[in-house]
């Protein structure tokens, strides 16, 4: 079980409220762990209601002065945030290992795609221009204005600490809102470092304030009457949850859930780069990615082959504790229980029928955050480990005998955030790119997360609302319209006359 070394004395997570770190007015605190070592490293209040109100009417005394701020000055304070965390990104991917468990590398992989989040809001305000349209009518002009919807709040999961946060504040701020970020209470630190970077790059207090906790904190924002949007990653119930009570109160939601993605192998794949493609996709992170590869289809005769080699080279990844510790290839799971509930997948496999030809438990004992890379073979579509989101280093493998039931294998599934393809048939890639039942599409690609610049645009299970984050979606989940006419009088009988509500032409 993890040590409670430290839980006395750890610090405690400060909430950002008007400029300032201030104490929460909580009676309980949960621990977040480093889980290299299984030490605890802080105390995160659960924050109630008494907070959220401290921290939305902060946000919502920001707000006028923000959003009468230029646009560009807006965006030249995410453009000191960016060379602010350029600078120290090492820090910053440290610190994302040391409460996550990723690899450093990984870490810094987060960090270089949260800091293309913040050059594409850099570059924001050529997409916040309106347009307009002369004489829509005898001397009546037409425009059409984009404009801040208010208090935005944003929910992020525990998996990516510093580049979730990332695709949500710096569009938001530059659209001329301001914001209440809640992170996961198991891995508050990463955003309290973006708190820090944001204040010294210039922010306004109040502009962005950071409150911590579960769900009570969660309730309390969704029911806050001057909470105006909401953005939410995580696990689909949460998701669905959230979007249902956040519509119901009136707010604008954006809830992208959890996922199950197939790696789909065909008959002519090169079978070594796609071995590579696949470990990486479905062990890097530990599993812990929403577009981790879950289940691997194998198409026709590759199978055999296939499991052979994915079991080599997975059996040869390095398997242990990140922290300090450059040369790992798999870290650590997020708790002790989710190692279990991960393990335990291996079990229902094989009760189920499946073939667990790699059991990542053979390497490390239970009750520890660690577990080594998993392949199930013969698996099928209606098992357990087909089906649902396992979030851990275990990758299916589901035989079939060609591309129409690939196609089905992913028509079955709830979820749609990602499917990738392994092949050297250019009709058989363009086929599943068009048809696959997901909303993000690789091409031997194995994790194929769009950049900041595309839309990350999960269907089904996996997302909840219209409006996805990242890209010119994320800014029109942020803005309203606002659309004018314009007269004016150049003689006093033009006053008698409504110019476009006359009546229609031969009447
Ligand atoms: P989670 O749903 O447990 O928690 C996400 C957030 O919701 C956290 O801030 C948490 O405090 C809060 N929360 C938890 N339970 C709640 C409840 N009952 N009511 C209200 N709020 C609650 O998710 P997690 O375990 O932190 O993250 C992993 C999940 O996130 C996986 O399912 C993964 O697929 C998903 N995810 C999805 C995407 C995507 O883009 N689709 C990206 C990253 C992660």
């Amino acid at each position: 079980m993890p040590s409670s070394i430290g839980s006395e004395t750890a610090p405690s997570v400060p909430l950002l409220c008007d400029g300032q770190w201030q104490p929460s007015d909580a009676d309980r605190f949960g621990e977040v762990y480093n889980p290299s070592t299984g030490q605890v490293i802080g105390r995160v209040p659960m924050c109630g209601a008494d907070d959220v109100a401290r921290v939305v009417a902060s946000a919502a005394n920001a707000w006028p002065a923000w959003r009468e701020t230029p646009a560009v000055d807006r965006a030249r304070i995410l453009f000191h945030l960016h060379g602010l965390i350029e600078r120290s990104a090492d820090q910053l991917a440290e610190r994302v290992t040391r409460e996550h468990g990723k690899t450093l590398s990984e870490s810094r992989a987060e960090v270089a795609r949260g800091l293309e989040m913040i050059e594409f809001a850099c570059g924001m305000p050529s997409l916040l221009k309106g347009e307009n349209l002369a004489n829509i009518a005898p001397g009546v002009d037409a425009e059409t204005n984009r404009h801040p919807v208010g208090v935005c709040v944003g929910i992020t999961p525990y998996n990516f600490p510093s580049m979730v946060p990332l695709w949500m504040l710096p569009v938001a701020l530059v659209c001329g809102n301001t914001f209440v970020l809640k992170p996961s209470e198991k891995v508050p630190l990463s955003a309290i470092r973006i708190g820090e970077l944001m204040l010294e790059a210039g922010l306004p207090a109040g502009v962005l304030n950071i409150v911590h906790g579960d769900r009570e904190c969660v309730d309390a924002l969704l029911a806050h009457p001057q909470v105006a949007a909401v953005s939410f990653v995580g696990s689909t119930a949460v998701a669905r949850a959230v979007f249902e009570a956040g519509t119901r109160q009136g707010k604008r939601v954006q809830a992208a859930g959890g996922a199950k993605n197939h790696l789909i192998v065909m008959p002519d794949a090169d079978v070594p780069l796609t071995v590579k493609a696949l470990a990486a996709s479905a062990y890097g992170c530990a599993g812990q990615r929403c577009m981790a590869g879950s289940v691997a289809v194998a198409v026709g005769t590759i199978g055999d082959q296939l499991v052979d080699q994915l079991c080599a080279h997975a059996s040869g990844l390095r398997v242990g504790a990140t922290d300090g510790a450059p040369d790992i290839d798999v870290g650590p799971l997020i708790r002790p229980e989710h190692r279990d509930r991960v393990a335990g997948y291996l079990e229902v496999a094989r009760e189920e029928g499946a073939r667990v030809t790699l059991d990542g438990r053979d390497r490390f004992e239970s009750e520890t955050f660690l577990l080594g890379p998993s392949v199930v073979d013969q698996v099928h579509p209606e098992m357990r480990v087909a089906r649902e989101e396992i979030f851990g280093p275990v990758l299916s493998v589901v035989r079939v005998d060609d591309i129409d039931q690939a196609l089905a294998v992913g028509r079955a599934c709830p979820y749609g955030n990602g499917a990738s393809i392994f092949t050297r048939d250019g009709a058989a890639a363009r086929r599943f790119k068009h048809e696959f039942n997901a909303g993000m599409i690789g091409i031997n690609v194995g994790v194929p997360a769009p950049m900041a610049w595309f839309p990350f645009t999960g269907w089904n299970r996996s997302f909840f609302g219209d409006l996805h984050v990242q890209g010119e979606e994320g800014m029109l989940f942020y803005t309203r319209q606002k659309t004018s006419l314009t007269r004016w009088f150049h003689a006093p009988s033009d006053s008698h006359h409504d110019p476009v509500w006359k009546s229609a032409p031969g009447a």
